[in-house]
């Protein structure tokens, strides 16, 4: 994604000062900011702008297009110091690495276009088409089409679970543009193109929203004979599924961090109510069983971070890190959700008014050993590809 080592190059002083920086502008987004939006499954329209106008958001974007052209262990950073300052990234995360596909693959030409506009905010690139309902993870079975006609490919077919498409005005959009059967490589056949959804909603293109647990703005998107340029394809035809694969290790990446602040905001949450909350007459904290799964919280947030940590560095290097980004955003995920158990029982009967944020957080929380990629798929991942095991699938 990136060519320098612009992130290594920051001090511990500097990579603080952005985090200092960062919670100074999340204490405008209070608990009670996400409350009222959960209650109505709101988008976080505030939050993002606030965000964007930062330029936090385009930290991965290289400054020739308008970004500060640091490296995804600063990326990683904003995303935690955002979650465990108890708010949530969810509405804005995707731009930093749906724009990666575009930053690798794209031309210049596509570049230059597109992602100055993103760096600034006039461009909101915060859909990512990628997963259907009939093929869920096995994304090599994915229905969508593209077929060629001129000037255009004509789109036919259904996304789902297709983030934030209401409040974005591109997406980033896997379809199959060689049948699968007529393939020489497994992986071939599948093209990323650049969807303008302003164009495509007046052109076919449908967006249903999905009520979830909480709240995610999420959708299901169907496109009937949606004409896409040529000119907005990303890369070679035929050759998205690998597009899409490279940006995965930033994207695991980026989420493992946002389940670190999440872990470090219950942590905290829990450790204040048991030194406060008096029951038989002294701080609850004081008993073992209330106080020892705090600490087991700790320590499985520490060892998450080390993960992820190696993860951001290896990725800054220009190294592999698949790996180090699979383990760290498995690891991380389960962490804050021993977090968010402990902190629910740490808290008892308040935990479940609404008032505390606790239940809020723990509903959001839960997401991330399910999406962008489910435990089982990691662990299928590193039995196959690291450890040599015989695959599944
Ligand atoms: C709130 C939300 C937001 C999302 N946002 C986006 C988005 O913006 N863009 C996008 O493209 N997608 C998005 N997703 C989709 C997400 O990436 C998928 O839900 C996730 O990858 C899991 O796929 P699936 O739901 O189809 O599960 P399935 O593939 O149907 O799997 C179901 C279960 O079976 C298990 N399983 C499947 N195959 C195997 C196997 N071979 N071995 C062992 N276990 C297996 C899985 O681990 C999982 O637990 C989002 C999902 C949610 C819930």
């Amino acid at each position: 994604m990136r060519d320098d080592n612009a992130a290594s190059a920051l001090s511990d002083d500097e990579l603080e000062a952005i985090r200092d920086s960062v919670r100074a502008l999340c204490q405008d987004f209070p608990g009670e900011y996400w409350r009222k939006l959960d209650e109505k499954r709101e988008y976080p329209t505030a939050f993002v702008t606030a965000m964007t106008e930062s330029g936090f958001m385009a930290a991965l974007i290289p400054e020739e297009y308008g970004g500060s052209g640091l490296g995804l262990t600063v990326a990683c950073a904003i995303l935690e110091e955002i979650h465990k300052s108890g708010c949530n990234a969810g509405a804005i995360h995707a731009q930093m690495y749906t724009m990666g596909t575009v930053l690798k693959h794209g031309s210049d030409e596509q570049k230059s276009a597109w992602l100055p506009k993103v760096a600034s905010g006039e461009i909101r690139l915060q859909a990512f088409g990628v997963t259907e309902p009939t093929s869920g993870t096995d994304t090599l079975s994915l229905q969508t089409t593209a077929v060629k006609k001129g000037s255009h490919y004509v789109i036919n077919g259904q996304k789902i679970w297709t983030s934030r498409a209401e409040h974005s005005d591109f997406m980033v959009l896997l379809a199959r543009t060689t049948p699968k059967d007529q393939v020489a490589k497994k992986g071939d056949g599948l093209s990323v193109l650049m969807v303008d959804m302003r164009d495509a909603l007046k052109d076919g293109m449908t967006i249903r929203p999905i009520r979830t647990m909480m709240n995610h703005a999420t959708t299901e998107v169907f496109f009937d004979d949606v004409k896409v340029p040529v000119k907005n394809l990303i890369g070679q035809e035929g050759k998205g599924f690998r597009y899409i694969l490279d940006g995965m290790n930033a994207e695991r990446t980026l989420i493992a961090s946002e389940c670190l602040g999440d872990a470090q905001w219950f942590i905290k949450k829990a450790t204040d109510y048991a030194n406060e909350r008096k029951v038989f007459g002294a701080p609850i904290g004081k008993n073992q069983g209330v106080q020892f799964p705090i600490a087991r919280a700790y320590a499985s947030f520490r060892a998450a971070a080390l993960m992820v940590k190696e993860a951001s560095a290896k990725f800054d290097a220009g190294e592999k890190c698949a790996e180090e980004a699979n383990i760290g955003k498995m690891l991380a995920s389960e962490a804050s959700w021993e977090a968010a158990e402990m902190c629910v029982q740490t808290f008892g009967g308040f935990a479940f008014a609404e008032e505390y944020d606790i239940e809020r957080k723990f509903r959001e929380t839960r997401l991330y050993q399910v999406a962008p990629v489910s435990t089982n798929l990691i662990l299928a991942y590193l039995g196959q590809n690291v450890l040599g095991l015989p695959r599944s699938y």
